[in-house]
């Protein structure tokens, strides 16, 4: 398949990307690696009638990693994210970026991308919501930020204006113990369940916990545990109580890929299996 027709505009800084989209209007879209775009245009899923192509925008392809937490610009690659070093409190981005993907994906999709694209499976997704991180957003009436627990409004649908562009995404408390798993049917797809937790624990007892999940709401899904974990003892037997609690809460829906019975199922298994990855660290 080919994509309807479009026209091609380049922006050189994050100024043009916004005076272009303000003058394109509301069927303009931007290309970054275009790993999602460009198959949806081809299928035809997307018609836009415009593309502004960012990638070559000067000053969005940084990680910072400070005092006031970690900061990723919105054309960070996956890629990048994965190799990266020296992200103490924030690793479950390197360790959980194998999952986004192919390699030759990951070398040309961007963090920005995942997070506008926002697929309710999508590792970042789920990451921006589990560590509570901010979404910066750039458009013509200045700089906003929106959490990423209110970012999300369903498949494909944030709280971005059509005129507005992601520069950066922050981060701004490190948790050490998290981890994401997830099942696929082969590597590198999306995922059927996503599970992402954090856990905080002292001397063998858990003080809290959170669970994002994918794959079972229109959203990246955070499932109320709130007191499960509380005074509960790091041990394999916490983490099935706490899969089976999440699951017990929740009604997935039947599609190709699987029943809701299934993806419940799924989340149980998943979510234990975070939580023990989580509790080793
Ligand atoms: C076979 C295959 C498997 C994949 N598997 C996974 C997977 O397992 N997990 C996963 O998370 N992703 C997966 N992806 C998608 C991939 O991660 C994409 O890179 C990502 O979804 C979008 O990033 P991009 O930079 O390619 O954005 P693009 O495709 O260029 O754009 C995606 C959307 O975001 C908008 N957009 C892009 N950048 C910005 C910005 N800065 N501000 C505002 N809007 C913006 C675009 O207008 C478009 O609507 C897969 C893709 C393919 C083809």
């Amino acid at each position: 398949m080919k994509p309807a027709a479009f026209t091609y505009h380049r922006a050189h800084d994050v100024r043009e990307s916004i005076e272009l989209l303000t003058e394109l209007g509301e069927d303009a879209k931007i290309l970054a690696g275009g790993q999602s775009l460009a198959p949806m245009m081809n299928f035809r899923l997307a018609r836009p009638s415009a593309l502004v192509d960012i990638t070559r925008v000067t000053g969005l392809d940084y990680l910072r990693h400070g005092a006031d937490g970690l900061r990723i610009g919105a054309l960070t690659t996956h890629r990048t994210v994965e190799t990266a070093s020296e992200l103490a409190g924030f690793d479950v981005l390197p360790r959980s970026a194998h999952w986004v993907g192919h390699y030759p994906i990951r070398c040309r999709g961007t963090f920005g991308g995942s997070i506008a694209h926002a697929d309710p499976t999508s590792e970042w997704c789920l990451l921006a919501v589990l560590l509570e991180a901010n979404i910066v957003l750039a458009g013509p009436r200045g700089q906003r930020t929106v959490p990423a627990t209110e970012f999300f409004h369903g498949f494909f649908a944030t709280a971005a204006e059509p005129d507005e562009l992601i520069v950066e995404i922050h981060f701004p408390e490190p948790a050490r113990q998290a981890a994401l798993t997830e099942f696929a049917q082969r590597q590198g797809d999306f995922a059927i369940v996503a599970a992402a937790v954090r856990l905080s624990s002292v001397d063998g007892q858990c003080t809290g916990g959170r669970v994002v999940l994918g794959g079972v709401d229109p959203r990246p899904l955070v499932v109320d545990i709130s007191n499960a974990l509380d005074g509960a003892a790091v041990t394999e037997s916490t983490w099935d109580a706490v899969g089976e609690l999440v699951a017990g809460q929740l009604d997935p829906p039947t599609d190709a890929h699987g029943s809701g019975a299934y993806r419940k199922q799924l989340a149980a298994t998943l979510v234990a299996r975070a939580f023990a990855e989580a509790a080793a660290r």
